[in-house]
């Protein structure tokens, strides 16, 4: 069977969804496929939750795009009547005093006009109780930034795809091969998808299929998940008493108990590499170890709290933690969309839009985005 589109989007994840989207929004015919389905289990963003916040040092253009995004996710909840896939926990930055990443993050927050406050240890204290500080700890508080519920929002973008028009197909693209002007992807079941533009936005599974150039420049690593049970009664590790918070200097973040989940603790410390069909998703006890140690000091009434659950993740790091959105080197019609590096969920819907626009009325990306600039050193920069 041969189906024909403006543009196939393979692979629909944050990054696919919001751009088959977009470019649907703009009047093109769109088909979004995906080998396991939105959000899957082996998918980056197929965990329960991510956080989604303004602060990114220096990188004005991640906290406006963040900024940009939140808008647009709430705009999309409010219309499908499924506001409780945002929470506004608020975002509790903790920091080394004068960290320089810190200090660059005030400097952006305040140009960009993004509300923050930054606490005192005495309202610190106050406020958080059930949080131990520390020595040396500068904090900066995100009143309106929180927690997106990841599964069901990227579900919510897709359902709404198909409603409005949309071909949502589960099929496993084959790697397409030649140069120049690609017009049709295979699937492994046999189909034929046509396209006019083909749009790769396969998340981890990019370095698989084009090991020839993003071989070692995407690098998935295997990144672990833990949720904890608060004791019985205890109501300070839940919104709003609990913030989602991040632990710059320990690699560290949690979010607070959503939906009676557990709370929710992660290292941000790249983990072993992964593939992210065939990995068997178990927690590593040298891990869960270093995370209870961690627990026990910062959030001392969790010292014996039970592991309710676990995930394991992938994240698919770029060099230094910028995405890529470029063309194809060998295909003119052909767009790569990935390196989503453990930040990129909340950036779903403006890095849709950025992408759906440079497709539709051409022009270059952004140097940062570009493939030339994804190289095989690892140095982190964008967190
Ligand atoms: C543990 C963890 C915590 C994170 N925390 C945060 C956070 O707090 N905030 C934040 O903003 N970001 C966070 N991230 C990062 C974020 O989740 C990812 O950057 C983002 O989900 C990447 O989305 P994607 O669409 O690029 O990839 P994916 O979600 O992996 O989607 C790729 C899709 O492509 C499909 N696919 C692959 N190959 C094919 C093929 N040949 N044919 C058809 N389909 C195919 C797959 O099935 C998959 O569904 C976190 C990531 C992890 C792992």
């Amino acid at each position: 069977m041969t189906q024909s589109y403006d543009v196939a989007v393979i692979g629909a994840g944050v990054f696919g969804a919001w751009t088959a989207q977009w470019l649907q929004r703009g009047g093109l015919t769109v088909a979004l496929i995906d080998a396991y389905g939105p959000a899957n289990s082996r998918a980056s963003s197929g965990g329960e939750s991510r956080i989604i916040r303004m602060g990114y040092g220096a990188e004005e253009i991640y906290t406006r795009w963040a900024h940009r995004s939140l808008k647009l996710w709430q705009e999309l909840f409010a219309q499908t009547g499924r506001q409780e896939l945002f929470h506004r926990t608020g975002v509790l930055w903790m920091a080394r005093t004068k960290d320089p990443y810190t200090l660059a993050t005030l400097t952006t927050l305040k140009a960009v006009g993004i509300e923050f406050e930054e606490l005192q240890r005495d309202e610190l204290e106050q406020r958080y109780p059930q949080i131990s500080f520390g020595e040396e700890t500068q904090v900066i508080y995100e009143p309106a930034s929180g927690a997106l519920m990841a599964r069901r929002a990227v579900q919510t973008v897709t359902e709404e795809f198909a409603r409005s028009g949309g071909k949502l197909l589960i099929e496993a693209a084959v790697k397409p091969l030649g140069t120049g002007r690609l017009s049709e992807v295979a699937t492994r079941s046999g189909n034929r998808i046509k396209a006019d533009v083909f749009v790769f936005a396969c998340g981890p599974w990019l370095p698989k299929l084009f090991p020839e150039f993003l071989g070692g420049r995407i690098h998935p690593t295997r990144q672990e998940v833990f949720f904890f049970g608060p004791p019985a009664g205890e109501r300070r590790f839940t919104a709003p008493q609990m913030p989602t918070w991040i632990d710059f200097g320990a690699e560290m973040y949690g979010l607070p108990d959503l939906e009676n989940r557990g709370f929710k603790v992660a290292l941000d410390r790249h983990g072993a590499s992964i593939d992210p069909e065939t990995a068997e998703r178990n927690i590593t006890p040298e891990l869960l170890d270093e995370v209870r140690r961690f627990l026990a000091a910062r959030f001392p009434a969790m010292k014996d709290a039970p592991l309710l659950e676990t995930r394991v993740c992938q994240y698919e790091n770029t060099s230094n933690g910028d995405f890529l959105i470029d063309r194809h080197p060998d295909f003119d019609n052909v767009w790569l969309l990935g390196g989503g590096s453990g930040h990129g969920f909340k950036h779903g819907p403006a890095l849709g839009e950025y992408a759906a626009a440079r497709i539709t009325e051409g022009g270059e990306t952004a140097n940062r985005f570009s493939l030339a600039t994804k190289q095989a050193v690892r140095n982190r920069s964008v967190f």
